[in-house]
């Protein structure tokens, strides 16, 4: 279990405790803590961000693309269909 120094009184608490033992501050791991959770939602920032460009990326190259190609190639397929006939 780590230590960290209370915020209020300086003294080596348990992250997990809920209140030091000598001053009785609550959440003396506070500042840690909320370093901790800040440093979480980055990280699932980050994941969903990257889960969003990948999809976006993954749907750009599937579906965009083909979709573009198709747009392209409709004069061409046209003419090919005029000339067939
Ligand atoms: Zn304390």
């Amino acid at each position: 279990m780590p230590l960290v120094s209370c915020r209020a009184c300086k003294h080596q608490v348990d992250t997990s405790a809920e209140a030091c033992p000598r001053c009785g501050a609550t959440d003396p791991a506070k500042k840690i803590s909320r370093q901790q959770r800040e440093f979480r939602s980055f990280i699932v920032q980050t994941v969903l961000w990257i889960a969003l460009l990948g999809t976006a990326a993954w749907y750009g190259w599937n579906v965009g693309i083909p979709m573009l190609r198709q747009l392209l190639n409709k004069p061409a397929a046209v003419e090919q269909t005029q000339t067939e006939k």
